[in-house]
């Protein structure tokens, strides 16, 4: 059992990238300030560097714990709501475990309706962190503190194939084949003037049979629109397909999910199982998105899923990959089939980390280290500039 808080600091993680996440400005797209592009196809805002906030718990003891989650607007919310409500009331609360927090600080506002957003992005940062506290302070594995010790491996698949041309797409994706990853997923952008079949056509024809091909719908359809779209393209055997349409109508969520042949995904913006709740049964894959759930909620949620005979595949997203080693190690004890790899990233983070997960032959290599397994080194402190600390 960790002990009591003493101190908490948050920073913001940022680094620049030379291609804006999902590639550079296109026609009709536009700048938002320094920061931020407005994509065209889903209405989205999307960051121009890599930013999220980092979080480092520090018990009486000395000992720490780091945790992580989104930061991609408005860091600061984060850091506001831990130094005027979480922070103080964290300090005050006995040492138990993680879970029972999280519920006591949730708890402090859920009759006003706070019951996701930064609040639950907050939530999230505070629980990776006390976890891997708790975790490490019996010298255990994050996954073993869930209840599934050792070392193990999750399948990768590789995320998103950033090139301009359907060619050069194949390209990448025969690439990646060669070194034993076998599973692809494109978001609906990357493909020819929206020709979402001729992209699949390309790759299965290029992949093989056996390869898996999935397509990210980032939210762009109605639900007839994304059925003619799951039609369209299942002479290709499709892996899945994730968020066809608007994240909160969760009829046609589920209206699309009865009538599609290929699993239904959904998930990356969960915050929490009340999230789930609602939808339970409405898609044969979930991808519960550590950033936002954090370790508890990421469980729940993966528990509901499986007991409602849903594969868990996590969602990653683009942060300094702490909250990535966490949900590798989550997705290990809720026995997720595979995980999410954002390939343009996950090398550039291990440089910034001390522990990260070796990524070869196809798979994440999970090892048993104590808790989620990450320190920022020395190159990765660099990249953090302080923003709190009490
Ligand atoms: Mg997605």
């Amino acid at each position: 059992m960790h002990k009591r808080i003493e101190k908490i600091e948050v920073f913001t993680f940022e680094r620049q990238r030379k291609v804006a996440y999902l590639g550079d400005l296109g026609a009709d797209e536009f700048a938002l300030g320094e920061h931020h592009i407005v994509r065209r196809f889903n209405g989205t805002v999307y960051p121009r560097m890599d930013r999220s906030v980092v979080l480092r718990l520090t018990d009486s003891d000395g000992a720490t714990g780091w945790g992580e989650t989104y930061g991609l607007v408005a860091p600061g919310v984060v850091a506001a709501l831990i130094e005027d409500l979480l922070g103080p009331y964290l300090k005050m609360l006995d040492p138990e475990r993680p879970d029972a927090i999280w519920d006591k600080l949730y708890e402090l506002q859920r009759v006003r309706g706070y019951w996701g957003g930064y609040l639950a992005d907050t939530l999230a940062a505070l629980d990776i962190a006390l976890w891997d506290l708790f975790a490490r302070s019996t010298g255990d594995s994050l996954q073993a503190a869930l209840g599934k010790g050792g070392a193990g491996t999750i399948p990768a698949y590789v995320s998103g194939l950033p090139k301009p041309t359907k060619s050069e797409r194949l390209e990448l994706a025969q690439s990646w084949q060669s070194r034993g990853f076998d599973r692809v997923k494109i978001p609906v952008s990357d493909s020819d003037a929206g020709d979402v079949r001729g992209e699949f056509e390309s790759l299965r024809n290029g992949l093989g049979d056996a390869a898996r091909i999935a397509v990210d719908v980032h939210w762009t359809r109605t639900a007839e629109a994304a059925v003619a779209l799951a039609r369209d393209i299942a002479p290709f055997d499709p892996w899945f397909l994730e968020a066809p349409v608007a994240p909160e109508d969760i009829a046609a969520q589920r209206k699309v999910g009865q009538a599609i042949s290929c699993p239904l995904a959904l998930g990356e913006e969960w915050r929490t199982e009340w999230d789930y709740i609602p939808r339970d049964g409405a898609a044969r894959i979930v991808q519960p998105e550590m950033g936002h759930t954090g370790i508890t909620q990421f469980m729940r949620i993966a528990g509901r899923a499986r007991t409602s005979g849903a594969e868990v595949i996590p969602h990653a997203t683009i942060g300094m990959g702490i909250f990535m080693s966490a949900s590798l190690r989550a997705g290990l004890a809720a026995g997720a089939e595979a995980h999410e790899f954002q390939h343009t990233i996950y090398g550039p983070n291990a440089a910034l980390l001390e522990g990260a997960a070796p990524v070869e032959d196809g798979a994440f290599h999970i090892p048993d280290t104590p808790g989620h397994g990450i320190t920022p080194n020395s190159d990765g402190m660099a990249h953090l500039t302080p923003l709190l600390s009490i």
